[in-house]
């Protein structure tokens, strides 16, 4: 068939490309990204596949295609929008759906990201940079699309994910700093996780607290960790100040701290330069909490007095804790509540980076 060399540039070569292989609207769309800035890739890309299928059936219907099978392979890669166009004509042969270059996953990729972002970046003043690194495999079939089409306005997969995350993160508050981020968040498409690296050097160490009612860092108080060790530094998860924490959480600071603090244990472990991958990239999947009670009924537990008890219970965290004491022992009033250890995932974590 000649006719398609009468369409324009843009529904010429996605015909050109989906005649051969077949993809999703977004990629598709970041194909032409850079031609027009005021549509995510998705609307652009489906937008071209709608007029190529109004193309393809004003071409059916003068008669300008001689038999169907010419134009089979298009409709079935454009997906949906090309099976309404064939079912037309009656054709039920099966579409292609999954997207030859990201199978469908860069939804998947961009909530990784976001979900790392938020997990890992406890303070939304913090200046990040997104970054992702693609699997080899990935790499290699958007290289031979380049190429392969000659294609000069296209998009890198990396920088849609980083653009689409981003937008959704600054909505929330986030402050995407691309010149000066203090902190780089990456995620890593091969290994599937979310890592950090430091745009500075940064001490890594652990700290305990000791003490009820010091909170790491706020607004409310007169004293807290920041104002007593005199140093910026970041924790990646923690607990409410009422609750001691008598096992080790991970701490990045700053400089080393200047003063000792009275009830904090804080154990420096190593220096780690800047740019380097800090492997502690998730909270942990449970924490093991000792909790005080007081309750009339008898329950399992280390009975301290009459109506006190200690009970050991683990939890994903504080909020869960919560949750399932007030589940198990809607009665009973909580005297305390103290963090005696990690899971034994993240313990090996913070052991990998001494
Ligand atoms: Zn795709």
């Amino acid at each position: 068939m000649g006719s398609y060399l009468e369409l324009n540039n843009i529904t010429q070569l996605s015909y050109k490309i989906l005649s051969e292989i077949p993809l999703c609207d977004r990629c598709l769309g970041r194909v032409f990204s850079i031609l027009s800035t005021s549509l995510t890739n998705e609307e652009r890309g489906k937008s071209i596949k709608i007029t190529l299928a109004m193309e393809i059936d004003s071409l059916i219907r003068e008669r300008r295609v001689k038999d169907l099978s010419e134009v089979l392979p298009v409709l079935k890669n454009m997906g949906t929008i090309g099976e309404t166009v064939l079912r037309k004509y009656g054709v039920n042969e099966p579409v292609n759906y999954a997207c030859w270059l990201c199978k469908g996953r860069l939804s998947y990729y961009e909530s990784e990201l976001y979900q790392g972002v938020k997990k890992l970046v406890t303070e939304k003043s913090t200046r990040i940079a997104l970054g992702v690194r693609l699997s080899r495999e990935l790499s290699a079939s958007e290289n031979t699309l380049i190429s392969k089409y000659k294609l000069t306005y296209y998009e890198s997969i990396k920088n849609e994910i980083k653009r689409e995350t981003g937008k959704r993160l600054k909505q929330e508050g986030f402050i995407i700093d691309l010149n000066t981020p203090e902190l780089f968040i990456i995620y890593d498409v091969e290994a599937n996780v979310t890592y950090l690296e430091w745009s500075k050097e940064r001490v890594f160490g652990t700290y305990s607290r000791l003490v009820r009612g010091i909170p790491l860092e706020t607004w409310e108080e007169k004293e807290d960790m920041r104002t007593l060790t005199k140093a910026k530094f970041y924790v990646p998860f923690s607990e409410p100040k009422d609750v001691r924490i008598f096992c080790e959480y991970p701490i990045f600071l700053e400089k080393l701290p200047e003063n000792a603090i009275e009830g904090f244990q804080i154990r420096v472990i190593k220096k780690i330069p800047r740019r380097n991958r800090i492997l502690l990239s998730s909270t942990p999947k449970s924490r093991k909490y000792r909790v005080t009670l007081y309750t009339k009924r008898q329950i399992s537990g280390i009975k301290i007095t009459d109506n006190v008890y200690d009970v050991f219970i683990e939890a994903r965290d504080y909020k869960d804790l919560l949750l399932k004491i007030k589940n198990a022992l809607s009665d009973a009033e909580i005297i305390s509540i103290d963090a005696i250890s990690l899971d034994q995932k993240t313990q090996e974590m913070i052991k990998r980076n001494e």
